[in-house]
C-alpha cells in the first residue's frame, strides 16, 4: 500500500519512523521545502509544492498512491484543503492528523482572535513590547505597527515586511520554561502573540507568560474542510493505516 504522508511536523516524522519498520507500507513523505535545514523523516522524501490541487492530483496518479495522510502543521491550511480536494476527486482515503489545540489554564489571560490580521489589530490594545512567535510566515501582518516593539522569533528569517522596531531571534525549539521566562524578562515583554499550534514542543512560552502574568493573543487555527476525517495522534493514524492495509 503506497501512502503519501504530507509532513513538516514531528508527528509526520514519527509516523514515517513507525511505518519504516513494518512490511507492506510504502511511505513517501512530502515537505514544502520552506525551511533551509529541515529535520528529515526516515524513508523516501520528496520536497517542494505540487502545483495546486491539479498538480497534486496528477502526482498522486503518476506515483500510484493508494492513501493520503495529511500530517502537516495545523496552520498549513492550503495544503490540507488541496489534499482534501485531490483525494476526493480520485476517491482516495484521506486522514488529517491534527494535534489538539491548547486550552487556557488558571491564571492565563488569553484573547482569542481568528487570524493574523485580527491579531495585528488587537495587540496594540494589550501591550507595547511584543513577543511574536508565529513562525516566519505572516510577520508582514504586523509591519505597519510602528508604535510597538517586537521580539520576533522564527527558525529561518521571516518573509516580507517587518515592523520597524524589532529584534530578530533565529532559534528552533523546544525551549524550556526557564529559557522563555528569562527571555520575557530580559526584553521587558508585556504581551505574547502566538498561533494555537498545540503540542508540547512550543508550549513553554505559555507557561512563562502565565507565570509572569502577561496577556497572550492566541490566533485560532484555520478550519479543515467539512466532513474531514480527523485524528489527534500518531497512534490513531497508524491503527487506521494498518486497518486500511488489511
Ligand atoms: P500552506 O500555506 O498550507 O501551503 C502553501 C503551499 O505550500 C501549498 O499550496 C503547497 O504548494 C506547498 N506545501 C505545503 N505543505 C507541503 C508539503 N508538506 N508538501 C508539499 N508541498 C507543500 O503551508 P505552510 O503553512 O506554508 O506550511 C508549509 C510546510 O511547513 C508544511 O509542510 C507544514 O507542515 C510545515 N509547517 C508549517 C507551519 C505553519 O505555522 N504554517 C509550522 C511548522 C511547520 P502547491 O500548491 O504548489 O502544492
Amino acid at each position: 500500500m503506497k501512502t503519501l504522508l504530507l509532513g513538516g511536523t514531528r508527528e509526520a516524522r514519527e509516523l514515517a519512523h513507525i511505518a519504516s519498520g513494518e512490511q507492506g507500507f510504502d511511505i513517501v513523505s512530502s515537505l514544502a521545502g520552506r525551511v533551509r535545514d529541515p529535520l528529515l523523516p526516515v524513508g523516501e522524501v520528496r520536497v517542494g509544492g505540487f502545483g495546486g490541487v491539479e498538480g497534486l492530483r496528477d502526482w498522486l496518479v503518476a506515483n500510484g498512491i493508494d492513501i493520503v495522510v495529511d500530517a502537516t502543521h495545523p496552520f498549513a491550511g492550503t495544503i490540507s484543503a488541496n489534499a482534501a480536494a485531490a483525494a476526493a476527486d480520485l476517491g482516495l482515503p484521506l486522514v488529517h492528523l491534527r494535534r489538539p489545540g491548547w486550552s487556557p489554564q488558571d491564571g492565563d489571560k488569553w484573547t482569542r482572535v481568528p487570524d493574523l490580521a485580527a491579531a495585528a489589530k488587537t495587540v496594540g490594545a494589550v501591550g507595547e513590547r511584543v513577543f511574536l512567535t508565529i513562525g516566519r510566515q505572516g510577520v508582514g501582518a504586523f509591519a505597519g505597527l510602528t508604535e510597538l516593539w517586537f521580539l520576533i522569533r522564527a527558525i529561518d528569517p521571516p518573509e516580507g515586511g517587518l515592523p520597524p522596531r524589532h529584534e530578530l531571534l533565529l532559534a528552533r525549539g523546544p525551549f524550556t520554561v526557564e529559557d522563555e521566562s528569562r527571555l520575557l524578562a530580559d526584553r521587558h515583554i508585556d504581551v505574547l502573540v502566538t498561533k494555537d499550534s498545540g503540542g508540547d514542543q512550543t508550549d513553554a512560552k505559555l507557561a512563562a507568560a502565565r507565570a509572569a502574568g502577561l496577556p497572550v493573543v492566541m490566533i485560532d487555527r484555520p478550519s479543515l474542510p467539512e466532513g474531514a476525517l480527523v485524528m489527534e495522534n500518531v497512534a490513531q493514524v497508524w491503527d487506521w493505516l494498518r486497518s486500511a492495509a488489511e
